[in-house]
């Protein structure tokens, strides 16, 4: 077995540097200690109530050896999710954590209602407002602004991401956008053009989870058929060796939403030096960075950005820049966006 990749510690700087973060899962924001609490407190079974063990099987560590693994991990943090107080509490844990950890002074975070609140008795609108107004509480006591992306998971199906969409519709006041996740090799881009059209016309942006597997070709269907502001991932555009796929990415002025060690740990790229952010910022792509899922995939901004000024070849200028794209990128309101851009010095 090839021993563990060893990853840069971030160093005081990097954990210093005022942050923007565009694509972030609240499922993926579930720490240990607090699925074990949850689940004492729902009386919800866990594989294991020790923490040691229990880390072993939701956080990973290297490169997964299979997606059943990394579908298990996101189990055990969806069932944490048993009632409001812990949609509540773990909102709330997830910006304490991206403020006083990270320095994030923008936060989208992002969670598909069908996958995280299905088999429980819990209303989705409840839930979002909840949601939202944990992020109205922390804003106002914090240098920091956020908003809700809500998420249709392709993998649960056509009937699931029309409910999806229409949920986000009515409440498209309440949500900054709109995202299309997991299953674009089953559930492809032409598949969901009719409802990309149907947010378009209700004016919800919209990014879509495109490149993260499978083939360039769709991320080429996703920009021609969807028309998405910004798109999440993206790695596999860098492997159309005539260079159309990144060419449309920029004359399109899509965001990449990147995310490095996440890409790494699902072995969408061999090694954290072969992920193609630098060859898109080369290219004239705007990128942000983001973790993803910082619990299950044991990571966060500090250590993306660490990573990308190691391993990924990017110079201080790099990482600006990817910041000012993220805040540039970010579906929040421009005062919002503008507050933000002030407390990162820009
Ligand atoms: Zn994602």
């Amino acid at each position: 077995m090839p021993a563990p990749y060893r990853r840069p510690s971030p160093s005081e700087k990097e954990r210093a540097l005022p942050k923007a973060e565009l694509h972030r899962h609240l499922e993926g924001c579930v720490s240990v200690p607090t699925i074990i609490r949850l689940a004492a407190r729902h009386g919800t079974k866990l594989p294991s109530s020790d923490p040691a063990e229990l880390e072993k099987l939701t956080r990973l560590k290297s490169p997964m050896g299979s997606l059943d693994e990394v579908l298990a991990m996101f189990s055990v943090a969806q069932a944490a999710f048993a009632s409001y107080e812990a949609v509540e509490e773990i909102t709330w844990e997830a910006l304490e954590t991206a403020f006083r950890g990270e320095n994030i002074r923008l936060l989208e975070l992002r969670f598909s209602p069908d996958f995280m609140l299905g088999g429980k008795d819990l209303d989705w609108r409840k839930s979002l407002d909840i949601i939202n107004s944990v992020i109205k509480r922390y804003e106002a006591a914090h240098p920091f602004v956020g908003g809700v992306i809500i998420i249709a998971s392709r993998g649960l199906g056509a009937a699931s991401a029309e409910r999806t969409a229409g949920f986000a519709i009515e409440n498209r006041k309440k949500i900054i956008g709109f995202d299309l996740a997991e299953g674009e090799k089953a559930f492809p881009a032409r598949l969901c053009a009719p409802l990309a059209a149907k947010l378009r016309d209700a004016g919800v942006p919209l990014t879509v989870h495109s490149g993260e597997e499978g083939e360039y070709s769709q991320v080429i269907d996703t920009l021609d058929l969807l028309g998405p502001r910004r798109i999440g991932h993206g790695v596999k555009a860098a492997e159309d060796r005539t260079g159309r796929a990144m060419e449309m990415i920029r004359l399109a002025g899509v965001t990449v939403e990147t995310n490095p060690w996440s890409n790494y740990l699902t072995r969408a790229v061999e090694t954290p030096q072969a992920h193609p952010l630098k060859k898109f910022l080369d290219a004239g792509l705007k990128c942000s960075i983001s973790a993803d899922d910082p619990e299950i995939l044991d990571t966060d901004l500090n250590r993306e950005y660490a990573l990308a000024l190691g391993p990924l070849g990017l110079s201080k200028d790099d990482l600006d820049y990817c910041r000012r794209c993220a805040v540039e990128g970010s579906f929040l309101d421009p005062d919002r966006r503008q507050q933000a851009a002030r407390e990162m010095g820009f």
